[in-house]
């Protein structure tokens, strides 16, 4: 959503770089209040330099910073426009979610992205994080030592992960839920990995 280095919410992040030309989160992500639909270039998007509304952009485009402006774990390969997905904390920062460029939309597989994901989705386990996958309304979940696809999920559902302790360790099994499923609020009470 273009030059994030020019503001920052206090509960957000530091922002440790600009964006530098990258545009693609306004063509990833869906922008409330732009009818901008997920997958393709914001009307107002100057492709590759920046927002021709800068100054009038939606709160949505000026709250937004994704993973690589923040993170200075992260090497050029990871700037969005390069690696052609983009990052972003979300679920009240339980959750990575992953918005691939639907011309490239498999990009992620390669190194060292995928690898790296598998790392996250382990650190995820000890404190209920997840890692996200969203290509569109096609949702998969990168665990460990797989990636389970769920298939669409509804704007109702909710994307649970279920653990199970078996005799050769701790199992995960994600799973979608409607809101009200009394499956998903008996697992949002257990733990605080079911998130929407
Ligand atoms: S995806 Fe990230 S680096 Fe690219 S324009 Fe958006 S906020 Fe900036
Ligand atoms: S309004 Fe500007 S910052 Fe927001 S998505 Fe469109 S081009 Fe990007």
């Amino acid at each position: 959503m273009t030059e994030a280095q020019q503001g920052n919410p206090d509960n957000a992040p530091a922002v440790i770089r600009g964006c530098d030309g990258c545009t693609l989160c306004c063509k990833v992500m869906n922008v409330p209040d732009m009818e901008s639909p997920a997958g393709q270039w914001c009307q107002s998007c100057e492709v590759g330099q920046g927002c021709r509304i800068h100054l009038s952009r939606p709160e949505a485009c000026r709250s937004f910073f994704c993973m690589y402006t923040t993170n200075r774990n992260l090497g050029p390969e990871w700037k969005p426009s390069s690696c052609k997905f983009v990052i972003a904390h979300e679920a009240n920062g339980t959750r990575l979610s992953i918005y691939p460029d639907p011309d490239q939309p498999e990009a992620w597989r390669r190194d060292p992205f995928l690898k790296t994901f598998h790392a996250w989705a382990e650190a995820g386990v000890r404190h209920g994080g997840q890692v996200v996958i969203f290509t569109g309304r096609q949702v998969r979940v990168v665990l460990p030592d797989r990636i389970v696809d769920l298939g669409v999920v509804a704007p109702d559902e909710l994307i649970l992960t279920a653990m199970t302790r078996t005799p050769t360790g701790i199992r995960l099994e994600p799973f979608k839920a409607h809101k009200d499923d009394p499956r998903a609020q008996a697992l949002l009470r257990q733990t605080d990995r079911g998130v929407t």
